[in-house]
C-alpha cells in the first residue's frame, strides 16, 4: 500500500487471530503461524536448535525495527521476489498451508511462486501454516546475502543445507520468483560444488533493478552459491 502498487477500500489485521500464532516444533517438522514475527523466529531456542538455517536467514532481514512487525506470513504469501523467506521455505522444502471459505488445502512452497506478486493462492484464501522439515542431525547450513548497505533487501542470497547424500539450494532476487535448482542439489549431494554452482547459475533470470544491473547480479550470484555453499559444509557434522 505504501509503495501504491495497491488501493484498498478494507483492510483486515490478522494479528489477533490465534490459530496464526505460534512455534511448536515437532518430531520431525516444525509448524509456525503465519503470524509469526521475523523477531520471533530469531528469540525462540529451540528453533534456532531445531531449524538453524531459519534463524540466520531471519537475522539477515532487514533491521530490528522491520523484524519486530514482519511476519513469516507477509513475507512469503505476496510473492515478492525480493524477499529472502520464499527462497529459504523452498531450500528447507517448507510446506504452506492455506486457508478459503470451505476448506484449506497445502501447497509445497516449491511450487507456490508463479511469477513476481503471483502465488499459487486464491484471493478467497489465506495463508494459515507452514510446516517445515526439521533437517536431520548434522546438516551443514548457511544462508549468505549480498546487500547494498545494512536492512536492504537482498542483491542476491543463496540457501544452503548439505549432509549425508543430501543438500539442497535455493537462491533469491535472481528470477522474478525464487530459484530452487534440483540439479544443483543432486550435483552437491555428490561433491560437486562446482557442479551445484553451474546448475544454480543455469536456473536464474536475473533483471535489472536498483540494486544493479544484470552483470553485476550474474556476478553476484555466482559469489553467494559458493560462499553458502563452503560455509554449509564446514557446519557438516557427525
Ligand atoms: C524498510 C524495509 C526493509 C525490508 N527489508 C527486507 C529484507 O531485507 N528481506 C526481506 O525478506 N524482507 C524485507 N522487508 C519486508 C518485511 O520483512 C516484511 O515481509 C514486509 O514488510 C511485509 O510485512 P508484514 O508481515 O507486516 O505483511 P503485510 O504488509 O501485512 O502484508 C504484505 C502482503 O502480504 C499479504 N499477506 C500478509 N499476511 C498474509 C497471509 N497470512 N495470507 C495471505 N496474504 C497475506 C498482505 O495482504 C499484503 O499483500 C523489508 C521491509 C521494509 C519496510
Amino acid at each position: 500500500m505504501k509503495l501504491r502498487m495497491a488501493v484498498l477500500s478494507h483492510l483486515v489485521n490478522l494479528r489477533d487471530i490465534p490459530d496464526l500464532q505460534g512455534i511448536e516444533i515437532g518430531a520431525d517438522s516444525v509448524s509456525l503461524g503465519a503470524m509469526v514475527t521475523q523477531h520471533e523466529l530469531i528469540a525462540h531456542a529451540g528453533l534456532g536448535e531445531a531449524v538453524p538455517l531459519l534463524r540466520e536467514a531471519a537475522l539477515q532481514i532487514a533491521d530490528s525495527q522491520v523484524r519486530y512487525l514482519g511476519t513469516l506470513g507477509g513475507n512469503v504469501a505476496n510473492g515478492d521476489p525480493d524477499n529472502d523467506m520464499p527462497g529459504l521455505m523452498q531450500c528447507l522444502d517448507a510446506t504452506y498451508q492455506v486457508t478459503g471459505p470451505d476448506d484449506l488445502r497445502q501447497i509445497q512452497a516449491r511450487d507456490f511462486y508463479e511469477s513476481a506478486y503471483f502465488t499459487a493462492r486464491a484471493d478467497d484464501e489465506i495463508l494459515t501454516r507452514l510446516m517445515v522439515p526439521i533437517p536431520a542431525a548434522g546438516t551443514g547450513y548457511a544462508y549468505e546475502k549480498q546487500k547494498r548497505k545494512i536492512g536492504d533487501y537482498a542483491s542476491a542470497a543463496a540457501a544452503v543445507l548439505v549432509g549425508k547424500g543430501f543438500a539442497s539450494i535455493a537462491m533469491t532476487n535472481l528470477a522474478d520468483v525464487p530459484v530452487w535448482s534440483a540439479e544443483a542439489g543432486v550435483a552437491l549431494a555428490a561433491g560437486d560444488r562446482e557442479g551445484a554452482v553451474s546448475a544454480a547459475l543455469a536456473a536464474i533470470d536475473p533483471q535489472e533493478d536498483m540494486r544493479g544491473p544484470v552483470e553485476f547480479k550474474r556476478h553476484v550470484a555466482g559469489v553467494v552459491p559458493r560462499r553458502a555453499i563452503d560455509r554449509a559444509l564446514s557446519r557438516v557434522a557427525g
